[in-house]
């Protein structure tokens, strides 16, 4: 990487940090929300190999837009149209009830394009991750188990982009007990 993309990956997470500064994870520690989007890019950059700049600063942007008042315009004219097109690509239509999102979800993952693939298996296996090790305040068993579900439905068509990331979301689907479907 050179000295000009470091610094715009650190731009990156100056941005987000400062858009998610109000927000916190829903885990009963109350985790500071900036570590999510900084957590999915390291899965990327550690456990996927991923090197490409655009993919690792839409994994820090990922959630910019769906959380914050942040427009899309906004990520291009700051970090250009391919970041914008992978943020584009993860994130949801607001204005759909939180059932319908959950649904489409399921819909595109197929179709999205390769590296808002990535950013999003990264994403499932942060948040699988942090489910395995605590289940947030409110929640039931039920709802976290029904989240495991939920998400391998959504990994299902994602499948065939990283290998590693694959086999680590399958560990924890095998753990919480979810049936995948092998592809033949
Ligand atoms: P939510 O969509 O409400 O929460 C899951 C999302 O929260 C994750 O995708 C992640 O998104 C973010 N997140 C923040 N902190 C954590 C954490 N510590 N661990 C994991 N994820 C975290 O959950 P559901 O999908 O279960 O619910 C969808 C809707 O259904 C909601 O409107 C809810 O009120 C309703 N509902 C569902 C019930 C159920 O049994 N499923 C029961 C009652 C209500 P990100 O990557 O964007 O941060
Ligand atoms: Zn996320």
């Amino acid at each position: 990487m050179s000295d000009s993309e470091l610094i715009d990956l650190i731009d990156c997470v100056n941005f987000a940090a400062i858009k998610h500064k109000d927000q916190r994870r829903k885990d009963p520690s109350k985790t500071p929300y900036i570590n999510h989007p900084v957590g999915v890019a390291r899965i990327l950059a550690k456990e996927a190999g991923v090197k490409d700049l655009a993919t690792l600063q839409a994994a820090v942007l990922h959630d910019t837009v769906e959380d914050t008042e942040t427009t899309f315009e906004e990520i291009e004219k700051q970090f250009g149209k391919e970041v914008r097109d992978i943020v584009a690509d993860v994130t949801d239509d607001k204005s759909l009830p939180k059932m319908e999102r959950k649904r489409l979800q399921i819909e595109h993952s197929p179709h999205i394009c390769p590296k808002a693939k990535l950013v999003k298996l990264a994403d499932k296996l942060y948040n699988l991750r942090d489910l395995d090790r605590v289940i947030p305040e409110g929640w039931t068993k039920e709802r976290g188990q029904e989240y495991f579900q939920w998400s391998s439905q959504v990994v299902q068509g994602l499948r065939g982009s990283c290998k590693a990331l694959e086999d680590e979301l399958d560990v924890l689907f095998q753990k919480h007990g979810v049936v995948t479907e092998t592809v033949s």
